[in-house]
């Protein structure tokens, strides 16, 4: 008999988690997820988010679906925390709440397919997270690559990324990791987004911001906000995905939101209109659970503070790794320069080892991460440092 799937494709298999899996070796380390880890390599759950969870389930609200554009609690408070709470887009702002990052993403994605008037052509850069391309593909836009990353010097290639803004078609779509750049760990200095903004402003090209790690990178929210809030003062009504997987460790609960600058407040109500019109029939609207654990922490004064204070340790935790990995290989002996571990910035460390390295490190060493050698910083402790280094430095020197 003939079967109706006859002729879907077998997509290629998540690798790295099944090989660590499989892996019996009891000191493995798995550098692949992409999810905070404390010292002992454990989830961790905020005490923040502990505590703002409580309160939540104690008031014993009802169920009531939210509106489409979700928990206005939250999205207000979400958008004071990226724009900043005096930002004069604060009032010309079309937001949403959306399904994480990814779901903000996807939204943008089908608003610019639908109402951008420039070129419907999106430039991510190169590398950036593997879902962008495959978001904006599926949202109906082009996607094209911008440089970014300097194989040579394992930072950041502005010429050549400068170049690439000037030489697209003018009113083009560039999409910007706000801070942590994935997978590199790459960021631009203030100084650097100047001359992006610039470039950008001169070719009327239109800015998206991905940000998913506001307050993971340095600790500080406003410092990892400072490209979002540069391009706003400069006249650019950009649009932005936020993300609370990672700054809140909400992961599974998927908390985000998209928002558009808009000109004016009739351009606003337009906006939201639209993106009404495009959430309805995706998932009609989005979960309150999260959302609302958010919103408590973020509305509670005290609960802010502990919470800014609990970022920032994630964020120095990690700092922290990356320092003592250059150290351990430093001791070991290895004559490579490791100080790009330490400059980059955010939960992954672009290693710069080949694809055959990363291979031996999985094969030989019990350390699991992807091909093109991002490690995530998040699953080293101080525990297995030691190991790490060693084994990178028997691949690498
Ligand atoms: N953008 C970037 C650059 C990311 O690294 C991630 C998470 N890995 C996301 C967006 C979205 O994640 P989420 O949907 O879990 O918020």
């Amino acid at each position: 008999a003939s079967s109706t799937w006859r002729n879907v494709a077998q997509g290629p298999p998540v690798r790295i988690t099944e090989a660590f899996k499989a892996d019996s070796f009891d000191k493995k380390i798995n550098l692949g997820v992409g999810a905070y880890r404390d010292d002992q390599g454990k989830p961790y759950v905020l005490p923040s988010v502990r505590k703002a969870e409580d309160k939540v389930i104690a008031s014993r609200m009802n169920k009531e679906y939210a509106g489409i554009t979700g928990v206005p609690e939250f999205t207000k408070a979400a958008a004071v925390l990226a724009y900043g709470k005096d930002s004069s887009a604060l009032d010309r702002l079309a937001i949403t709440q959306s399904i994480s990052g990814t779901g903000a993403l996807r939204i943008g994605g089908a608003f610019l397919a639908r109402w951008f008037p420039g070129a419907k052509t999106i430039y991510v850069p190169q590398p950036s997270w593997a879902n962008h391309a495959a978001v904006f593909k599926d949202s109906g836009l082009t996607v094209n690559k911008y440089n970014y990353y300097s194989k040579d010097t394992l930072g950041l290639n502005l010429e050549m990324m400068l170049g690439d803004i000037n030489a697209a078609y003018p009113g083009s779509i560039f999409l910007f990791h706000a801070c942590a750049h994935n997978p590199t760990g790459v960021d631009p200095t203030e100084e650097q987004w100047k001359k992006i903004e610039a470039a950008v402003k001169a070719k009327g090209h239109y800015a998206f911001f991905d940000m998913a790690y506001q307050g993971f990178a340095s600790g500080d929210v406003d410092k990892d906000a400072f490209a979002v809030r540069y391009f706003v003062s400069q006249g650019h009504d950009i649009c932005l995905a936020q993300s609370f997987a990672k700054n809140m460790g909400l992961y599974g609960e998927r908390v985000g939101a998209f928002s558009v600058v808009c000109a004016n407040q009739s351009e606003k109500a337009r906006v939201d209109s639209q993106i009404k019109i495009l959430v309805r029939p995706m998932y009609s609207n989005p979960p309150i659970h999260g959302a609302r654990i958010a919103a408590e922490i973020l509305n509670t004064p005290e609960l802010y503070e502990q919470w800014l204070g609990e970022v920032k340790e994630m964020a120095d935790r990690i700092i922290t790794m990356r320092a003592l990995l250059k150290e351990n290989l430093e001791k070991l002996g290895s004559q490579h320069d490791w100080s790009h571990i330490t400059n980059q910035i955010g939960m992954f460390a672009y290693t710069g080892l080949t694809p055959e390295q990363m291979d031996q490190l999985a094969k030989e060493h019990s350390v699991y991460a992807t091909k093109d050698g991002r490690i995530s910083v998040a699953g080293i402790t101080s525990e297995n440092v030691g190991r790490l280094a060693e084994a990178i430095f028997k691949v690498k020197g």
